[in-house]
C-alpha cells in the first residue's frame, strides 16, 4: 500500500512516497529515516506555554529538548496544564524533567529573568 509523508527534518518539505519497500521522493537519505521512524514510533518536538504568577507573563513558552513519542503528548499536555511558574526562570532552564517518565524535559524558550509579580 502506498503511504505518502511531508518530510519536516528540514525546510523543504519533501513529499516522500512509500509503496512497499520502494522510497522515493525524498532528497536526502535523512527523509527515508523520518518514514521510516513515522511508520514505526513517530516522534514530535512539543512546543507550547505554560501558566506563571507574574502578571507581565501570564504565560511563557515552553518546548521539549528532545522530540517526544507521538502517543504521549496528550498526556503530557495534560502534566504541562497542571503546571504554574512561580521563579524567575533563564531561557533554557527545565520547568518539567523526564516528562511522561522519558528523558525528554520541558524548557524554557524565553526567560522570565526581571520579570516583576
Ligand atoms: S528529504 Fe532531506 S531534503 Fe527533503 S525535507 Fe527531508 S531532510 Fe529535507
Amino acid at each position: 500500500m502506498k503511504k505518502e509523508f511531508i518530510c519536516i527534518v528540514c525546510p523543504r518539505g519533501c513529499r516522500v512516497v512509500v509503496d512497499g519497500d520502494d522510497i522515493s521522493g525524498n532528497q536526502c537519505k535523512r527523509g527515508i529515516d523520518y518514514v521510516k521512524a513515522e511508520m514505526t514510533a513517530p516522534k514530535r518536538v512539543l512546543t507550547t506555554t505554560v501558566k506563571t504568577i507574574f502578571s507581565e507573563w501570564p504565560r511563557v513558552s515552553v518546548k521539549t529538548d528532545k522530540p517526544l513519542p507521538k502517543e504521549l503528548l496528550f498526556k503530557a499536555m495534560s502534566d504541562i496544564n497542571k503546571v504554574i511558574i512561580d521563579k524567575p526562570l533563564d531561557i533554557g532552564e527545565v520547568v518539567i524533567y523526564n516528562l511522561c517518565n522519558t528523558d525528554v524535559n520541558l524548557i524554557l524558550t524565553k526567560s522570565l529573568k526581571g520579570v516583576q509579580k
